[in-house]
């Protein structure tokens, strides 16, 4: 999607990822022969150096680079990076993340490290933040796949198990009436700007739906909310989108969960419902080019993910011949190769004139969504 928004902006761009038919690389022919997509692994020194040699700025999609080979290509090639390499390497840690939030006084969920044997540090931290509690890897997690939910001390060896060998902490349960999210664009130099707060809907951790803009009678906690993620993303260094993801509570208080240092599947909608879309906002600050509007040009909207649910792609390509039927539906397949259960595959976004007829639109899609009956 990234690539699709430098298409249109005539901004050469190579793409450092495994294999020829990488989806990015689908997008875009290579500019010239000296600007070759990278054929290799985003976490490979290598393959970063290989990339640095021929870009002026890098940016990535993904958090979980080698932080190590970026700030060496920042030095030895001069290229730019955004965001900073010390903001990835903060991220990245989810600890650490936190920790570096409560510092600055954005509020998030009490936590603890969970060090010395494991055991023993889960037991702690269970005595201390209660029941359930949220166990989280501090590194390498996305959808969900580093968390287990202790709901009980009886299943400390489950956890351990799923969670195996690897470096966690603790998180106090957030009973949360939504999550919500906004996207940030932050300059190089440090202006931050809101697209609309989201209301997002998890499913066994994955992001399932997003509903925008978020209806609250309460119209100081949009206010709020953008004020914390503008807070959360001044905070960190360099430029781009950031997807802030937030707990909201009964009493309308709200808890920062984590913050994604790029564009993010709770702003996949923007691509069709506002004036500038995420990826060609975060090419215009990485770039440092005027920023565009980040307001709704519709009433409403949602964002369905598209998650494997079997290995047959067919029930797929027969869902998505529905979805084109209906009205204000705009369909994004990312061309991977293989239909997996859970494997993001696309995303669906509709556009409407009122929620009402969002609402039924979606009805449509879920109820015959693979996999999926709800
Ligand atoms: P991704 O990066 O794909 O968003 P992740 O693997 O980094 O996911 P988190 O965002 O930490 O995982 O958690 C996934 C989901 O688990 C959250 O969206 C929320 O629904 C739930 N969750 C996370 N932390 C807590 C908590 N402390 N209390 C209650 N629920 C939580
Ligand atoms: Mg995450
Ligand atoms: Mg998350």
């Amino acid at each position: 999607m990234l690539a699709a928004s430098s298409s249109l902006l005539n901004i050469p761009t190579v793409i450092v990822d495994v294999g020829t038919q990488a989806p990015a690389k689908q997008i875009l022919a290579p500019a010239a022969p000296h600007l070759a997509h990278v054929d290799g692994s985003f976490s490979d020194p290598e393959k970063i150096r290989e990339l640095a040699a021929k870009v002026d700025v890098l940016t990535v999609e993904i958090e979980h680079v080698n932080v190590d080979a970026l700030e060496q290509a920042q030095r030895t090639h001069g290229v730019e990076v955004h965001p900073a390499p010390s903001t990835l390497r903060i991220v990245q840690d989810k600890f650490r993340q936190k920790e570096h939030l409560r510092s600055r006084a954005i509020p998030v969920a009490r936590f603890l490290d969970v060090a010395g044997p494991a055991a023993q540090g889960i037991g702690e931290a269970a005595a201390a933040l209660g029941l359930p509690l949220m166990l989280k890897s501090r590194t390498l997690a996305y959808d969900g796949r580093g968390n287990f939910v202790l709901r009980d001390l009886s299943q400390l060896r489950e956890a351990l198990d799923f969670l195996s060998g690897r470096p966690l902490y603790a998180e106090k349960w957030v009973p949360f009436v939504k999550e919500i999210a906004v996207m940030v664009v932050r300059t190089a130099g440090g202006q931050t700007f809101s697209y609309p707060v989201v209301e997002t809907v998890h499913k066994d951790n994955i992001c399932h739906l997003v509903f925008a803009p978020l209806r609250s009678r309460d119209p100081q906690l949009y206010v709020r909310a953008q004020e914390i993620a503008e807070m959360a993303v001044k905070s960190l260094d360099g430029a781009g989108v950031f997807g802030v993801e937030m707990f909201l509570l009964e009493d309308g208080q709200i808890l920062v969960n984590e913050i994604a240092p790029r564009p993010h599947n709770s702003g996949h909608y923007t691509i069709e419902a506002c004036e500038t879309s995420q990826y060609e906002n975060h090419l215009r600050a990485i770039l440092s080019i005027p920023i565009g509007p980040t307001t709704l040009k519709v009433p409403s909207a949602a964002m369905l993910n598209l998650l494997g649910a079997s290995s047959d792609m067919h029930e797929l390509t027969e869902f998505v011949e529905f979805a084109l039927s209906v009205p204000g539906a705009s369909v994004h397949l990312y061309g991977k190769a293989e239909y997996r259960k859970g494997r993001k595959m696309g995303h669906i976004t509709l556009t409407a004139d009122s929620d009402a007829e969002i609402r039924a639109r979606l009805r449509e899609l879920l109820q015959r969504l693979p996999g999926d009956k709800s």
